[in-house]
């Protein structure tokens, strides 16, 4: 039965206020609420819901990042999966490390690991790179299903709907094959805290990007974070010709 692997980043909470550094090299991640990517929860979630339906053996929760990586593996397991899997990352070195990285330790791993599915999350909100998924895809030399609203096993494979500009696509697929979860695939399940106390026993095994044979050297270098302009403040017009008299001042005739 198949093997699923699946990505987990562990990311600033999506409901925390995300402050510049003063130096800007970066954002403030000291003492800040992280958790799981949302996208990768939902990613989770499918190959859970896989393993149920009997459709896959086993599900492997992978994250690539520092020591705290660790923490969003055992939510991973808390909602189902089986085994992590945490790609240390030292944290100086963390900053700078980019999909194509992460896509290449995931590929090794995938064929490591014997899977036959990788489901990554369509996006990580700490960098909106929606990458890494497509590039796990092309280093593996595997078909892709990227924004998966629905994904159904068939005999020959897999069926899926994708989320696209104004609609839906449906393709077929057959596996191996790496696949990104959009935002409609599903509910993610929340981590009971017996599963939490559960997920404590379960196997977690740590490797290093050497060990897997993957160059992380930077290819990158960060020249300055800025927070988004702030808006300016609206002003009050008092009828229609006061609104066209203003626009016409400012330029928009
Ligand atoms: P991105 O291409 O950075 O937007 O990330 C897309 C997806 O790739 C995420 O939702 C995760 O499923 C996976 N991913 C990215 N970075 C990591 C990481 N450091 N560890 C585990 N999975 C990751």
């Amino acid at each position: 039965m198949a093997r699923v692997l699946v990505g987990v980043k562990r990311v600033i909470d999506y409901a925390v206020k995300v402050r510049v550094k003063p130096d800007k090299t970066g954002v403030v991640t000291q003492g800040v609420k992280h958790s799981m990517n949302p996208f990768d929860e939902i990613a989770v979630e499918e190959a859970v819901k896989l393993k149920e339906k009997k459709l896959a053996g086993e599900v492997i929760a992978v994250s690539v990042g520092p020591a705290q990586s660790q923490e969003v593996i055992r939510t991973a397991l808390a909602m189902g999966a089986d085994r992590g899997v945490h790609v240390e990352i030292p944290a100086a070195e963390y900053e700078l490390l980019q999909p194509i990285h992460v896509s290449k330790i995931l590929a090794k791993l995938a064929l490591e690991e014997k899977a036959d599915l990788v489901i990554l999350g369509k996006q990580a909100i700490d960098d909106d790179a929606n990458q890494t998924a497509q590039m796990t895809a092309a280093a593996l030399d595997w078909p892709q299903g990227t924004f998966c609203n629905k994904i159904e096993k068939t005999d020959a494979g897999l069926t899926i709907t994708r989320e696209i500009d104004g609609g839906l696509e449906t393709i077929k697929t057959k596996t191996p094959a790496v696949l990104s979860a959009d935002l409609r695939l599903n509910t993610p399940r929340y981590a009971t805290l017996p599963n939490i106390m559960k997920a404590k026993k379960k196997p977690l095994k740590k490797v290093t990007a050497k060990d897997l044979g993957v160059d992380t050297s930077p290819r990158i270098e960060i020249v300055s974070v800025e927070d988004p302009p702030v808006r300016q403040a609206g002003a009050a017009v008092a009828d229609v010709d006061a609104l066209v008299a203003k626009l016409k001042a400012g330029g928009h005739a």
